[in-house]
């Protein structure tokens, strides 16, 4: 009898550890993994099995990560190969087209990674451009089909890789990006997102995006600028002030800690008329809202939203500790009646944990505060329900009774 080398190398979990991918969860951690047959190149495609060799899911195979399997499909028929990756590509860039979102001179998350069926796999659209992030082994050996599907797809002017450093080193992977297809536009790309004019920068080298995840929250916090006296701390470009200007806010303080964050900010402002509106501070958002508060300034509308405070389990109570204190001075400096929007993107903070932290903050600086709106990450990072660990963002919109 011949015996026919099998195409895909077999990984076999442990016994019992196959719970989570029975339900679907798109990782699986090194420790979860009896045996690995062969030596499986980074990103290529294995068999998952049970000890009893019955399959389980096709996955990419990560050799340097905590998370060594991430997987393609629980169903056994699909090759996993540039057809299949570019038919996950066509249906998640479909949802957005349904959503409307594709339209002329807009942008939006075109692929949100395992939610879409493309674990490590981010795309971001900016009107007639795109750019990527490989954030997995996985991800990064399908990079060619990944880049021709949406090539023949979407016929973009450019198509360029900005994968962030941190996530990529977990995969062993190094930092990259540049171009890939396509010609840079010369000039920063102005597109519309939330209904203001936003700017992005593709050159090489390049530090910046944009966090299209706010732009629907931006309008949904803007609803409560009319007559504001605005600050915005962790202000980045300044999108929140300028929706709340364009909502008619009287004037707005944006600060932040990047000089070239509020650089584009001024540049932003000056693109939807409400530059001189707008003080730009850089500081250090605990110390300058500790300098405001011992100034007795008010504000009518506040914006808090810090970048990540917690990337880990082990950093949950430090970051709870810092959430804490910008919120007890958010709270400080809002007029009775204000509205304080406030916001956390650290996955590891729940949206329960984040509104008890919320809570005891108030509780501290005596203000009776209400939830008047919940927010969440917007229909382009859709969360799948098998993998919550794809909700990060939360903001509560609170109002200062008294
Ligand atoms: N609100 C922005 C996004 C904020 S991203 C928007 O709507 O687009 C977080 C920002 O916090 C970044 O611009 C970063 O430069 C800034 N930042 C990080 N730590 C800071 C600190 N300690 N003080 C001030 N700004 C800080």
């Amino acid at each position: 009898m011949r015996q026919s080398m099998p195409k895909y190398p077999a990984v076999t979990l442990k016994a019992g550890r196959e719970k989570s991918i029975r339900r679907r969860h798109p990782w699986i951690f090194s420790g979860a993994i009896a045996g690995v047959e062969g030596r499986p190149e980074p990103g290529a495609t294995v068999r998952v099995v049970t000890p009893s060799g019955d399959f389980l899911a096709w996955a990419a195979y990560s050799p340097s990560s905590q998370i060594r399997l991430r997987t393609w499909s629980f169903d056994e028929k699909p090759d996993i190969d540039a057809g299949f990756i570019q038919r996950r590509i066509a249906r998640s860039v479909d949802k957005r087209r349904e959503l409307g979102l594709l339209g002329a001179g807009g942008a939006c998350r075109l692929v949100f990674g395992e939610s879409d069926g493309l674990p490590g796999l981010v795309v971001d659209r900016y009107d007639e451009h795109l750019v990527c992030q490989f954030l997995s082994a996985g991800a990064d050996y399908w990079r060619d089909a990944v880049i021709a599907a949406l090539n023949e797809l979407l016929s973009p002017q450019s198509i360029g890789e900005r994968s962030e450093a941190s996530v990529r080193q977990k995969e062993g992977l190094e930092s990259r990006r540049g171009l890939l297809r396509g010609a840079i536009p010369p000039a920063p790309v102005e597109f519309l997102a939330g209904g203001i004019r936003q700017l992005i920068d593709l050159g090489e080298g390049q530090k910046t995006g944009s966090y299209l995840d706010q732009s629907i929250n931006r309008l949904r916090v803007a609803a409560y600028a009319s007559g504001a006296k605005v600050l915005d701390a962790y202000s980045y470009s300044g999108g929140f002030s300028i929706a709340a200007l364009l909502k008619g806010a009287v004037n707005a303080t944006l600060i932040d800690s990047s000089a070239d964050a509020l650089k584009m900010a001024e540049q932003q402002a000056r693109l939807n008329s409400v530059a001189n509106r707008c003080s730009f501070t850089n500081a250090n958002v605990p110390e300058e809202l500790r300098k405001l508060r011992d100034s007795r300034q008010q504000f009518d509308l506040i914006v808090l939203d810090p970048p990540k405070f917690v990337s880990s389990a082990q950093q949950v109570k430090s970051g709870c500790r810092g959430y804490k204190d910008i919120n007890m001075l958010g709270l400080q400096l809002l007029r009775p009646g204000g509205v304080l929007a406030s916001f956390s993107c650290s996955g590891h903070v729940s949206s329960e944990l984040f509104q008890k932290i919320v809570a005891g903050a108030a509780i501290d600086v005596k203000r009776d505060v209400q939830i008047i709106e919940r927010l969440s990450q917007p229909a382009d990072h859709p969360v799948a329900l098998p993998f919550p660990e794809a909700e990060y963002l939360k903001g509560l919109v609170l109002r200062a009774v008294n």
